[in-house]
């Protein structure tokens, strides 16, 4: 049954448009974080909930993976170490509001296929599994075991092992996402598909090539340390919103802060915290000293202008530009890349970043002058064809000033989902090394296999094609995560099943094979009891700090089940009981996971041990730790020459990027409130300057279709309210996933393989 959930849908006709705010959190945030939390959870639930958010003996918070204080770096947790999205990741969680067999038994298939996904994730918790058996119109429930036996039987049946996809979320814990990626080894393939491919692929690609190791270098010590701190294509004030209170406290050490995005975000420009006077009654923490409003892709020239105007300083006045000792015992590829980078073509620069030549002087001189800086970066670098050499002019930037191994300095990229990074380490990677697969092999005494498997857009082909026929999600929205979204769509339905293991309703569930299973999950708020005993998981935040996550609620239902004891039931039922893993043990008692963890995983000895600290531990980083490059090819860090790409759009259209609205996370939907952008009660919105919308012949208030245009091909989404806005010339916003269709499957970033999320070349076209 569903409490207090909505009975109506989002009605765009009541969408408001305000003016956009330029300061982020402050009481609002307070008030909307209290408000969501006792709309879904009630008073006492909410406090609590919200006192163990990311607290040592609570739970770690389901939305980013931004890290917490740590004792051994001098730091304190506060009472409330959560901001206002943490908050409503926990009010969806820990809702009250439930979804069980009767009102799968009420709502068909075909009318929740009309839903969106904001109705759909707001029903609540799913209390039971499910089944949609092949032809039938509505879900019924189904025991776990034949559940587990329906699963086991398609995978045997299938020709290969590579015929299923397992495709994995970044909340999965360490604990399930080793069991999963053993599970999916064991059986026989490497088709291991993670969110990741969708968002900072691209920034371990570049990071593995130019420091050896595909994760950031700092702590967050570091950046309350930094004197210069450089954020680029980064929302931090929606998409890591703690984050704000670290850029305050490097201020108030004297930081500055440079922004460089096509949106001047609320979060970037003004932070009034809620837990200081001066941010409740005051005008709070002003952000960017320098705001460079570059246009959507440019950020490649941008780095390499800042790289050729630093080496020029270092020829005008050698020794006092470059960390010349550092580039030449630890790096290789500097005179290439001086070469490129001295011939630059700064007419290219000034189209590629639409900035006045002055702002790239004047910021490229506070990175000279700066003895700490750190590079932090996000999606809005990741989604370009050209994002990994992207990334890598920022790493030959850092290079340059020996901006890597050394307190307040180094390479930030900031993750996303609270546990992806982890799930990363863990092994879900369609292309793990081989020093990984064979200690897995060793351990377990198991055959694993070395082909590589398909990523997320690997997989969708493969499944649009008929050559995967099982699509196993752990956690996730897949379909609404992923691009191409009628292509995406269809791919699915071509499956014979899919399954998801979830704890909310979404779009995946609705577009599915032609079985489908839903598997209902434990939250991160809530007891996970085993036969062992009360069990705790494991997670790795942005900056490699791994520590416990302890859920205290009552479980939504006493039919869930724990991500974890879902894998080693459909292991059992797949493999039978006499294999050489134990499942069942894992299964009962979670040390002995981390057990096997410890004598797999890179860095994790002593697993259960460490864990058990106050904060955990973290794992090792050469380059961090002792400015050692050995996960390089050469040994070295490793500077590179890139062309100078951006996208070049035509005339009379706009480069547009999807980006989350204020009351969302990923593509959990919380609420239609996007009151930085000054968005209201809707969701189908188009961000366009005013002169380009002038130029292109509309006005603000108007409808428009858009229309993506790529190698010949059209997409098409209706119906978008053009809002005036400031966002850079000839650049367009609007919110995925209602913009994911205008995104080709085959648009990607070169290496990474990452959809181009941040890089669409459309038309505004008035409705028929
Ligand atoms: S910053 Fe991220 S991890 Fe921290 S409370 Fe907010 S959403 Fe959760």
């Amino acid at each position: 049954m569903t409490r207090n959930a909505p009975k109506h849908d989002i009605d765009e006709n009541g969408l408001e448009v305000g003016k956009p705010k330029d300061w982020a959190a402050g009481i609002p945030g307070v008030a909307v974080s209290l408000f969501r939390g006792v709309e879904q959870m009630g008073t006492g639930r909410t406090v609590k909930t919200l006192r163990l958010l990311n607290q040592r003996e609570g739970f770690d918070c389901p939305g980013c993976a931004w890290p917490e204080p740590r004792a051994e770096d001098g730091e304190h947790r506060k009472l409330a170490e959560f901001c206002e999205n943490g908050a409503k990741a926990v009010a969806e969680e820990a809702t009250k509001r439930r979804v069980g067999p009767e009102f799968f038994a009420e709502h068909s298939i075909s009318s929740l296929a009309e839903k969106t996904d904001y109705w759909l994730g707001q029903q609540g918790r799913l209390t039971e599994p499910v089944v949609l058996r092949e032809g039938a119109t509505h879900y019924e429930p189904i025991s776990w075991d034949a559940a587990f036996e329906l699963i086991a039987e398609r995978l045997r049946g299938l020709a290969g092992p590579d015929e299923a996809v397992f495709y994995t979320s970044g909340r999965t814990s360490n604990e399930a996402a080793f069991l999963y990626q053993l599970l999916v080894r064991s059986f026989g393939t490497n088709n291991l598909p993670d969110c990741s491919n969708m968002c900072h692929e691209s920034s371990g690609a570049a990071l593995a090539e130019t420091t050896g190791i595909g994760k950031g270098s700092v702590s967050l010590a570091d950046i309350h340390r930094a004197d210069l701190i450089v954020v680029v294509g980064q929302n931090p004030g929606t998409n890591h919103p703690r984050m704000l209170s670290a850029l305050e406290e490097a201020k108030a050490h004297g930081a500055k802060v440079v922004a460089v995005n096509p949106l001047p975000e609320a979060g970037l420009m003004r932070f009034k915290n809620p837990q200081n006077v001066r941010g409740v009654v005051g005008k709070g923490t002003p952000l960017a000293d320098e705001f460079a409003q570059i246009r959507l892709g440019g950020d490649l020239a941008f780095f390499q202008a800042i790289g050729h105007l630093l080496l020029s300083w270092e020829e005008a006045a050698p020794g006092t530009v470059l960390d010349r000792e550092f580039i030449e015992s630890s790096t290789h590829g500097f005179a290439d890349y001086a070469e490129r980078v001295r011939e630059l073509d700064w007419h290219a620069v000034d189209t590629a970043t639409g900035l006045p030549r002055e702002d790239i002087v004047r910021i490229a001189r506070m990175i000279a002058d700066s003895e700490r800086t750190i590079y932090c970066w996000a999606m809005g670098l990741t989604q370009h064809k050209h994002a990994v050499p992207t990334i890598k002019e920022i790493s030959n930037v850092a290079l340059l000033r020996g901006m890597i191994g050394k307190p307040g300095a180094g390479l930030c990229p900031v993750r996303g989902h609270s546990n992806v990074q982890g799930d990363r380490t863990m092994g879900i990677w369609e292309k793990m090394p081989e020093k990984f697969l064979s200690r897995l092999e060793s351990e377990f005494g198991i055959p694993v296999p070395r082909k590589h498997g398909w990523d997320t857009v690997d997989s969708i082909r493969a499944m649009r094609d008929g050559r995967a026929k099982v699509f196993l999600a752990m956690g996730g929205n897949f379909a609404a995560a992923t691009p191409d979204s009628e292509l995406t769509e269809h791919a699915l339905r071509s499956c014979e099943l899919t399954v998801h293991v979830s704890t909310k309703l979404n779009r995946s569930h609705v577009v599915h094979g032609k079985s489908a299973l839903i598997l209902p999950t434990l939250g991160r708020t809530e007891r996970d009891v085993q036969g062992g005993g009360e069990q705790f998981v494991t997670v790795e935040d942005s900056m490699s700090a791994v520590h416990t996550s302890r859920g205290r609620l009552k479980p939504a239902s006493e039919h869930l089940l724990s991500e974890v004891a879902i894998i080693c039931r459909l292991a059992r039922a797949l493999f039978g009981a006499g294999r050489a893993v134990p499942w069942a043990d894992f299964e009962r008692d979670y040390d002995l996971i981390r057990e096997r963890i410890a004598r797999v995983v890179p860095g994790c000895d002593d697993y259960n041990a460490r864990v058990r600290q106050p904060d955990g531990f973290v794992l090792p980083h050469a380059p961090r730790d002792s400015r050692e490059f050995a996960g390089t090819k050469n040994g070295k860090a490793n500077f590179s020459a890139n062309k100078l790409e951006f996208p070049e759009v035509p005339a009379g259209r706009l480069l547009l990027q999807t980006l989350r609205s204020h009351d969302q996370y990923n593509t959990t939907i919380y609420g239609l409130s996007d009151r930085y952008r000054g968005i209201e009660d809707g969701r189908r919105v188009v961000f366009v300057h005013p002169d380009d919308l002038a130029s292109l012949g509309f006005a603000d208030g108007e409808l428009a279709d858009l229309v993506s245009e790529w190698n010949g091909d059209e997409r098409r989404v209706h119906r978008f309210r053009i809002v005036a806005y400031p966002t850079a010339r000839g650049c367009a916003a609007a919110y995925f996933p209602e913009a994911n269709g205008l995104v080709p499957l085959d648009s990607v970033a070169e290496t990474s393989n990452t959809p181009t999320s941040k890089s669409i070349i459309i038309r505004l076209e008035a409705p028929n």
